[in-house]
């Protein structure tokens, strides 16, 4: 994707910290990560297991396993609020209607004892006060948008009766049910065939162009993420290691992790040839190494990453920001600054 910039910013992290109370000790999963969403764009948060990213939209949604996860610093601004400071039940007339979820597994998202469509109704009848009818009737309209065939009869179905792909799709008919300014779609096609995901990542681009909402789609995926991201944010052990319009980060990445992961993806250029992996495993949060987090895999590793951590800081070109002490020299895949 590569849109326009729009003006306005539609929901505002700052600063963002959240820890986890562990047996271990206290450990931080999220750690000052600031990003910002603008309307009619898709902002997707990539970053390995264990980086942080679900656990940024979990804190700011309210749906984030506490205890033993706090937040403990940030704000999360929409339409003049801050979502981390709202009371619970202000925090819920604003979550599930004008900023809706899509988790990776839709099976046990969904209600097992009730077929798909009072499900979809029932937003309806809560939130609006529609009568049984005509919100099975909107249920049905909105099956029918998402695709699923013959969906005035599927909506007396039950969600095992569908595909893994269909049963997605169900997910984001109900997210959407409500005409959300935000939605949050954390791994939505992972667990699906490239086929289905691919059908799946249409679809949420095709109805993001019928309308002016704003889509965070979290994924481990950079295939996805060049697909679907309009600006991305790379996370890696809990902080943003680089944002921008992905356009930018990915013709021309600044952290060295970015461009490792760049580097192991599969190309037509590189056909028959050993992808290069990044070295490693993603640190231990209780036992981050000291100076910069990624200098364990990082090839260009000096002296000053050992004693200090590097922090978030503009990069060249618009809006852009990395996270290394090298962001001024451009990197060889190598090793050296060239
Ligand atoms: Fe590598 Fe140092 Fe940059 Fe960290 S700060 S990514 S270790 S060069």
């Amino acid at each position: 994707m590569n849109r326009p910039m729009a003006a306005e910013p539609l929901l505002d992290v700052r600063d963002l910290s959240v820890e986890f109370d562990t047996r271990a000790g206290r450990l931080r999963a999220v750690d000052f990560v600031s990003w910002t969403l603008h309307r009619g764009r898709t902002l997707v948060i990539l970053g390995e297991s264990g980086s942080g990213k679900s656990v940024s939209t979990q804190a700011i949604t309210g749906i984030l396993d506490s205890p033993p996860g706090h937040v403990t610093g940030g704000q999360a601004l929409f339409d003049g609020m801050d979502l981390l400071t709202l009371t619970e039940r202000a925090r819920r007339g604003v979550v599930g209607s004008r900023i809706s979820l899509v988790f990776q597994d839709a099976l046990s998202a969904l209600n097992p004892v009730h077929t798909v469509g009072r499900q979809i109704a029932e937003l309806y009848r809560v939130h609006r006060g529609t009568s049984r009818s005509d919100a099975m009737k909107r249920a049905a309209e909105m099956l029918d948008r998402v695709g699923i065939p013959g969906a005035r009869g599927r909506v007396h179905d039950y969600p095992h009766q569908f595909s893994g792909g269909m049963r997605q799709r169900v997910m984001i008919a109900m997210a959407l049910a409500l005409g959300p300014e935000v939605l949050i779609a954390d791994e939505p096609t992972t667990a699906l065939d490239v086929t289905v995901q691919a059908q799946i990542l249409e679809l949420l681009a095709e109805i993001q162009a019928d309308t002016d909402m704003g889509v965070v789609l979290i994924t481990h995926d950079l295939a996805v993420a060049a697909e679907i991201a309009d600006d991305l944010v790379v996370m890696y052990a809990g902080r943003v290691v680089e944002s921008g319009a992905t356009a930018d980060v990915l013709g021309d990445p600044q952290h060295p992790y970015t461009q490792g992961l760049l580097q192991s993806v599969p190309s037509a250029e590189r056909r028959g040839q050993d992808l290069p992996a990044i070295p490693g495993t993603p640190p231990d949060l209780m036992r981050l190494p000291s100076g910069c987090p990624f200098r364990p895999r990082c090839p260009h590793a000096h002296d000053r990453c050992v004693t200090e951590r590097p922090a978030l800081q503009p990069a060249p070109g618009e809006l852009r920001f990395g996270a290394c002490h090298l962001l001024d020299q451009p990197l060889s895949p190598e090793g050296a600054a060239r």
